[in-house]
């Protein structure tokens, strides 16, 4: 099969849908305006809707167009990043993080509930997969972590973790699982627009300016003046000049997905489990069953993004790399065709944790990425939206408030560092194989 006959799609597990509401024209008045129709954007409108608030959304291009369309579907209970680090780096936020990242998992299964979203979850769980001893050593360390700060991770070995032949073993997070994040996006939108949010899709926001009567957002057609907004703008928040410098850097990841796979060739790699799994690489690999039967897998490389952060498409070259970790993951499907690429923005924070604050005076950001959104943004955005009304942050939202919008540069998301991780990564490779 060669990269030629794989489909690039500009977009990943949703398209535009038919109803996309019409731009922003002329001017408007609401409490709160909020800026990015992703997870975390919906997830805050609806729920300051839900609280009586007048809210107005503007979505650049259709609302769950951004990375809550593209992920992996993954949802994960522990945070993002190696856990050693970020124990050693925040020890008296750690269990609170770690607190947050399950309660994240919880909220989202309850809000798909509440909203009968059919996004074809399943309760798998996830796991930290090795492929190699030192792998298997590293997943056994994080689960101590874990286990110490309070959460129900397993270590256990691939065939009582039911993995893949090729997977050692690792760390179970038993809560969560994995989803259609498209369709869990498409039906947050479905809700967004059944609500009395004003929402105006194929609205890029220029300029947020704080004036001495409300905060004035401006698009192309026109403006909204707002009393408080909310900037929900993840990877692309570098655009807007008043979000606050160095929040986040922008990160292209790309996925493939393979035809769909005979039933029984998928049960003859001994994934029984269905969990969704990340290796314990430097830059992951992540695999997941989808319920057409066929394996979304991505990441391995991660790219700097150069000039603005717009529409793109996955690099062949990605793709075929992402193409030879599959096959040696699974090499009794090397025939299984790959047949479609894309790929995302995700915002990684210099801390490795989400964040939210005020940018300024009236003006709040939220950012929950780092590859762990899925539950952490929709989770956040709704405390965020607690806060505007009540005045004061719920304990969890407070975990990663920052009193201050002031960020140290994030050293490892540059071109030369994240290369020479992947070197690393595929020298190690070479030398289990
Ligand atoms: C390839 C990939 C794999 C991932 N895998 C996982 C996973 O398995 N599990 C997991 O938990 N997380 C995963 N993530 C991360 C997860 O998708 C994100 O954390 C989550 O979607 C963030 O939601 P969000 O609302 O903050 O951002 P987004 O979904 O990116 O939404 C931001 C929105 O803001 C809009 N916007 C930005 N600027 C403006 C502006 N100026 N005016 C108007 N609109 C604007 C954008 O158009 C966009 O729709 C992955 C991400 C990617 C890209």
């Amino acid at each position: 099969m060669t990269s030629t006959e794989v489909l690039y799609s500009e977009f990943g597990w949703a398209d535009p849908p038919e109803d996309m509401t019409a731009p922003l024209e002329g001017e408007i008045t609401c409490d709160v305006a909020v800026v990015g129709g992703g997870y975390a954007g919906m997830a805050t409108a609806l729920r300051l809707a839900e609280r009586g608030a007048e809210v107005v959304l503007l979505e650049a291009g259709f609302c769950g167009g951004g990375a809550s369309s593209r992920n992996a579907g993954q949802l994960g209970s522990v945070p993002g990043g190696d856990p050693q680090l970020l124990s050693a780096l925040h020890p008296r936020r750690f269990d609170g993080i770690v607190r947050l990242a399950e309660e994240a998992v919880d909220f989202t299964e309850k809000l798909i509930g509440r909203l009968g979203i059919d996004c074809e979850y399943e309760r798998t769980g996830n796991v930290a997969a090795a492929v190699s001893p030192g792998q298997l050593r590293r997943a056994k360390k994080k689960a101590e972590i874990f286990q110490k700060a309070g959460v129900s991770v397993e270590f256990g070995d691939g065939r009582d973790l039911g993995l893949p032949d090729a997977f050692l073993g690792g760390m179970l997070e038993p809560v969560g699982g994995v989803m259609d994040p498209g369709k869990f996006a498409l039906g947050l939108r479905k809700a967004l627009l059944a609500s009395q949010v004003k929402v105006f899709e194929q609205t890029p926001v220029k300029t947020v300016e704080p004036t001495s009567v409300g905060v004035v957002v401006a698009a192309p057609g026109g403006h909204v003046r707002a009393e408080k907004v909310v900037l929900a703008t993840n990877a692309y928040s570098r655009e807007l000049a008043i979000a606050p410098k160095r929040l986040a850097a922008p990160v292209w990841v790309s996925m493939v997905e393979t035809g769909p796979i005979p039933s029984d060739r998928l049960d003859a790699t001994g994934w029984t489990s269905r969990s969704g799994l990340a290796t314990q690489h430097g830059i992951m690999e992540s695999y997941r069953p989808t319920r057409r039967n066929t394996i979304v897998t991505g990441v391995r490389q991660l790219q700097a993004a150069r000039g603005a952060v717009g529409a793109r498409k996955p690099d062949p070259s990605v793709v075929s790399d992402i193409t030879d970790g599959f096959r040696s993951r699974f090499p009794g499907l090397r025939d299984i065709a790959i047949k479609r690429a894309w790929g995302g923005w995700i915002a990684m924070t210099p801390s490795w944790l989400p964040v939210a604050g005020e940018a300024t005076k009236n003006v709040s950001y939220l950012i929950a990425c780092n590859g762990h959104g899925l539950a952490q943004a929709p989770y956040l955005g709704t405390l965020l939206a607690d806060r505007l009304v009540d005045g004061r942050s719920p304990d969890d939202l407070d975990t990663v408030w920052r009193q201050r919008p002031r960020f140290a540069p994030a050293l490892v998301f540059n071109a030369p560092v994240m290369r020479a991780m992947w070197a690393a990564d595929r020298r190690a490779d070479r030398k289990v194989s």
